[in-house]
């Protein structure tokens, strides 16, 4: 065996050690896709699934299914939870759900100020802190989304806009609730578009995303917030992904629409 096949397995040995000891926070954005047949199908097939001690996985449908979930899921390992939802708790806000009724049907998690949400339908920073507030307050785990477009990557002036994106997101909460918040860092031009940020990308900003939640929220606090990568993750990446530092997980949009593929990706991140 030559110098470079050592330095290779050698290097294979600590890759697996890291994935085998890591916790990761796995979320699969279905967006608006599949009909009943097949979110039955996906669910008869991962409700069993044994996901191992360390990594969380959550599956985010259309809320019409929700039901299928509270169902299929009773006693999976399995959570899942809500794409949006409204900071009211009830009233005349026609085509919203608020955290109480996500709730009811067993949600854990809700997505918020995700791109797709602040591009299309214009929602704004203080709309998405509104939300983590009722979230935090009704005991969902909210997975705040921020992330640069093309141009401001481009350009090299995304740092302070992610930090806005922080700040405005998380300004209704305080002290431990923000404990309770999950951060995905997901840049606009990698999502649903084939085009991953590398590793080192990825590394860099979380590793910067890191250091402003520890200043502005104080160490323990700033280290504990999981901090979630997503955009274009699928097998073939995520592995290079999760070595990056600071990387507390993933939020796969099209990769986690087969059972199958979800699940292979949390063998991957258990050193398989
Ligand atoms: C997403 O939905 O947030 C996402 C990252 O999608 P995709 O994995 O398809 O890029």
């Amino acid at each position: 065996m030559d110098s470079k096949e050592i330095e290779q397995l050698v290097r294979n040995e600590i890759v697996k050690s890291i994935l085998e000891t890591q916790e990761f926070l796995i979320v699969g954005n279905w967006k608006m896709n599949k009909l009943k047949p097949e979110v039955i199908e996906f669910l008869d097939d991962i409700a069993n699934y044994d996901c191992g001690t360390k990594n969380t996985l959550v599956v985010i449908p259309p809320n019409p299914y929700l039901y299928l979930f509270e169902d299929k899921l009773r006693f999976s390992q399995v959570l899942y939870g809500v794409q949006n939802l409204f900071s009211k708790e009830k009233g005349a806000f026609t085509g919203e759900i608020s955290c109480g009724m996500a709730r009811d049907f067993g949600a854990q998690y809700a997505i918020l100020g995700h791109s797709e949400r602040r591009t299309i339908f214009l929602e704004c920073d203080v709309i998405t802190s509104k939300k983590v507030r009722s979230c935090v307050q009704n005991q969902i785990k909210p997975i705040v989304c921020i992330g640069e477009d093309l141009n401001q990557r481009k350009s090299n002036d995304y740092k302070p806009f992610l930090i806005r994106q922080i700040k405005e997101g998380l300004s209704r909460i305080s002290g431990n609730e923000l404990l309770n918040v999950i951060i995905a860092y997901e840049p606009i031009w990698a999502i649903g578009t084939g085009e991953t940020a590398t590793p080192d990308q990825v590394e860099e900003t979380h590793m910067f995303i890191r250091k402003f939640l520890e200043d502005e929220y104080g160490s323990e606090i700033g280290k504990s917030i999981p901090l979630l990568y997503g955009g274009s993750v699928n097998t073939s990446n995520v592995k290079e992904l999760a070595l990056a530092q600071s990387v507390s997980g993933f939020l796969i949009g099209g990769a986690s629409l087969n059972a199958q593929t979800f699940m292979e990706i949390n063998e991957i991140l258990n050193g398989k």
